[in-house]
């Protein structure tokens, strides 16, 4: 999106949850659930009475997570003016739900959201005008490109990398430093890679991050590509720190595959460290050949990145970009640095936050960034099916 208003992008948006009391989160399940935890560990400020919605008789009737489960008819029936409902299911079931929501009274993105919206956008906005704070829903940080593979359709391009990059730990501290001087609290923050467990620093930050900001993160993660072992010093910092970790499932790819993954899982099941095994039947190249947008209009550009949508973000060297993908092509080499890609943390003052949340949910000066020109987009719009996981021949150092 391309910015027209600076800093009061969302003006008309601010307001429209303040005087709602109530959330009901329809689907009482795993995404519901973790939506649950969230709000409660934000309701130091917000303040909403949390309730759920569901179907399922048993859980009307038992309740979850202990708390109360209305029925839908319940929830109809309800008068409407205190409360808005959060539709946490699986894409197929929100059409199905939402559509229900519209036919009892409910207006889409007024006082029913799907989580993704809500969670991306809905809620920074609303703690960025309500109580002059700012909320992320995600935000990684990219410490080292290194990695033992070498995926022919990797997303952080590590055949096109020439020379890795592994960022001294004072600069990644100070990164660390400059993102939690202006950020206030967020769901999701993911330390990246490369391959995570291969960057000798990792220990260190995440005890960096428990000491210093820990109460500003809802959930701490990190990922591995499942093939690295990690040591029984890592496990344990991993375990006491509560780092969450998704354990990506290569096993059909990878020579040894299953051999590694099931050494990690069962090291992590030794040690109690919370993971989710990530495991997916196909990936998207975001990178294919012959890709060239560079004669397209600056309209067409800016329809482009709308239509991607990305939510993801990386910060390094004190700023925050607006497309993680975008970063890790200037990482490899495919394309230079663009400072209207990013947000300047070093140039930030309190009174900048809604321009900072605004360029986090995605606007920028020319409403674009400047990988969209060779870029097949996330996986929203990009239709470039690959295997996943597949190996090259290395070429680089
Ligand atoms: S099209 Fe590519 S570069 Fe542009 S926002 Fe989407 S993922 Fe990023």
């Amino acid at each position: 999106m391309k910015w027209t208003s600076k800093g009061h992008q969302f003006d008309d948006l601010g307001m429209l949850l303040k005087d709602k009391n109530q959330v009901y989160i329809y689907g009482a399940a795993l995404k519901g659930g973790k939506l649950f935890e969230l709000l409660r560990s934000c309701n130091k400020w917000l303040n909403w009475e949390i309730a759920f919605v569901d179907a399922d008789k048993c859980k009307q009737k038992d309740g979850y997570l202990g708390t109360q489960v209305l029925s839908p008819e319940e929830l109809f029936n309800s008068p409407k003016e205190n409360h808005f409902v959060i539709v946490a299911a699986s894409p197929f079931n929100t059409v199905e739900i939402t559509d229900i929501l519209l036919k009892n009274g409910y207006v889409s993105d007024f006082n029913c959201f799907a989580y993704e919206k809500f969670m991306n956008f809905i809620l920074p906005i609303h703690f960025v005008y309500n109580y002059d704070m700012v909320f992320f829903s995600s935000q990684s940080i990219l410490p080292s490109t290194v990695c033992n593979l070498n995926c022919e359709s990797c997303l952080n391009f590590n055949p096109y990398i020439k020379n890795h990059i592994t960022d001294d730990f004072e600069l990644v501290k100070n990164d660390i430093d400059s993102f939690f001087t202006a950020i206030d609290y967020i769901d999701r923050f993911q330390i990246t890679g490369g391959e995570p467990f291969l960057y000798k620093e990792l220990g260190n930050l995440i005890s960096y991050i428990e000491e210093n900001y820990r109460d500003k993160i809802f959930n701490l993660e990190t990922v591995t590509n499942g093939s690295v072992i990690p040591s029984d010093e890592l496990c344990k910092i991993l375990k006491e720190n509560d780092v969450h970790v998704i354990l990506d499932d290569y096993r059909n790819a990878l020579k040894d595959g299953d051999k590694k993954f099931n050494e990690i899982m069962n090291k992590f099941n030794e040690y109690g460290i919370q993971y989710t095994p990530n495991f997916v039947t196909e990936w998207f190249n975001i990178y294919p050949k012959g890709i060239d947008h560079s004669n397209w209009s600056k309209k067409e550009l800016i329809d482009h990145y709308d239509a991607c949508n990305n939510p993801f973000s990386t910060i390094r060297d004190k700023k925050i970009y607006a497309c993680n993908y975008a970063h890790y092509a200037e990482k490899a080499g495919l394309i230079v640095e663009n400072s209207n890609d990013y947000f300047d943390l070093s140039k930030f003052t309190p009174k900048m936050k809604k321009e900072l949340v605004e360029f986090r949910l995605g606007y920028t000066n020319e409403g674009y960034v400047d990988f969209c020109k060779t870029c097949a987009g996330w996986v929203s719009i990009n239709k470039n099916m690959v295997p996943v996981a597949k190996q090259i021949k290395r070429n680089n150092a």
